[in-house]
């Protein structure tokens, strides 16, 4: 299939081709024509998965056939859980819309307030914004949602998770009643199928991986190892393999910090990024690890939403997350768009049950392989059963077999007559 064939217009089909993408991914071939159609839409999709053209490209292309009226208010309105995501649908906006005549603006917290009234004084088509900000804004009447046409909830699952949901609620009630609505989530849990029972009518539903499993390209493995080894093993592995960009996850911001400063210290280029650090600051260390100034990005969770790197070859998780459906998040940074990725957890004795809680949710085992030099004094056999299988042990430094990639993930798209039969089907 070819983006020729989803009905979108030339300057839509210039752009994209100006991106150099060949063929709609999954989500893209389903989720645009039912946008099209000025459809409400439920979509389960990854990081990853294109679901931001998936949305964007319908969406201006709907913008820019019906008329404004004149007006200068927003007509699309996107909430993003964090400033990264906000900045980067906010990039992808204005790339898919370079050869159109629509505006566009982000509204996010950690910057001066100031340059957004100005921005939406003179005249907003299509605004990206995190709740909090958007929040203070329609306190200070700054700006005005009563004519948006179009409303975006992406990755409305990590927004609940942020505790939005009050938020996301208020400005619910600044919207007109009658808009198209799009939630994008990277698992339908039950909170965001109650959420979507409120706020969508007779949505379509698509999904494009199987619920809560990961992205399938991503190859996964566990390095059981002493926790205060971690960070040796950590160095060693990235001089070890030559990994020449590498994202690592921390638990906390502390301990981020603290292990950018160790890897520096074993004379790798390393930043880290987490919530305590300015928005000028995370942007400047993205910035200096996509364009390869910097080896090794340190990353807390929150910190780490809206990521978008491409090829990005490897993932760590330094620590495992506390909440499992977060590992799906973080291996989601890599293996995008089509491309191979590796994810590397190193886990300590006082981790097994967290992996044990991440197999569940995977309804996988993932391989586990202890490092020579680096044996751990615990077994794997000793953690919390429960798991669906067994881990199956890898011979050490083992490299993928079978060469070729992988099957892209299936799609499938079917109609939802109520989101209710749905939640009972899944529960
Ligand atoms: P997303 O899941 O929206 O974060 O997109 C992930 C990455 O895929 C981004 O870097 C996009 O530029 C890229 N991308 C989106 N659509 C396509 C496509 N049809 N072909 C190739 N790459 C794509």
């Amino acid at each position: 299939m070819t983006f020729d064939t989803l009905g979108l217009s030339t300057g839509l089909l210039r752009a994209v081709a100006d991106q150099g993408y060949d063929q709609p991914t999954p989500i893209q071939q389903q989720a645009i024509p039912v946008i099209l159609q000025g459809q409400d839409l439920l979509a389960s999709a990854q990081t990853g998965t294109g679901k931001t053209a998936g949305f964007t490209l319908p969406m201006l292309q709907r913008l820019t056939s019906s008329p404004s009226n004149g007006r200068r208010t927003p007509r699309a309105l996107v909430l993003t859980p964090t400033r990264e995501l906000a900045a980067q649908v906010g990039d992808s906006v204005k790339t898919y819309g370079k050869y159109l005549p629509l505006k566009t603006a982000m509204v996010y917290g950690g910057v001066k307030i100031g340059p957004q009234f100005k921005q939406l004084r003179h005249g907003v088509d299509i605004l990206i914004a995190t709740p909090g900000r958007l929040l203070d804004h329609l306190n200070q009447r700054t700006v005005d949602l009563s004519h948006v046409e179009i409303l975006v909830l992406d990755e409305c699952d990590r927004m609940l998770d942020m505790g939005f949901i009050h938020d996301i609620r208020k400005i619910m009630g600044k919207l007109p009643e009658t808009r198209q609505t799009l939630m994008f989530s990277a698992t339908f849990s039950k909170p965001i199928q109650q959420l979507a029972n409120t706020l969508l009518n007779d949505p379509a539903l698509i999904e494009v991986a199987p619920r809560n499993t990961t992205a399938e390209r991503v190859e996964q493995v566990v390095h059981p190892v002493d926790r205060d080894r971690k960070r040796e093993l950590l160095s060693h592995m990235i001089g070890f393999h030559n990994w020449e960009q590498v994202l690592v996850f921390t638990r906390t911001k502390h301990g981020a910090n603290r292990l950018a400063e160790q890897l520096s210290k074993d004379g790798l280029k390393t930043a880290a990024i987490h919530g305590n650090k300015t928005q000028a600051a995370r942007q400047k260390a993205l910035k200096d690890f996509k364009q390869g100034r910097v080896r090794v990005l340190v990353a807390t969770d929150v910190a780490s939403r809206g990521i978008d790197i491409d090829q990005l070859p490897y993932v760590v998780n330094f620590d495992l997350p506390n909440v499992a459906e977060d590992y799906v998040h973080r291996i989601g940074r890599t293996g995008r768009a089509g491309n191979e990725g590796r994810a590397v957890s190193l886990i300590s004795s006082d981790e097994l049950h967290l992996l044990t809680k991440i197999e569940r949710l995977l309804k996988q085992s993932i391989s586990h392989d202890i490092v020579p030099g680096y044996e751990p004094s615990f077994s794997m056999k000793s953690r919390p059963a429960g798991n669906s299988a067994p881990p199956r042990r890898r011979s050490s430094n083992r490299r993928r077999s079978g060469g070729g990639p992988r099957p892209a993930v299936a799609g499938q798209r079917r109609a939802a007559p109520t989101l209710k039969k749905k939640a009972a089907r899944t529960a």
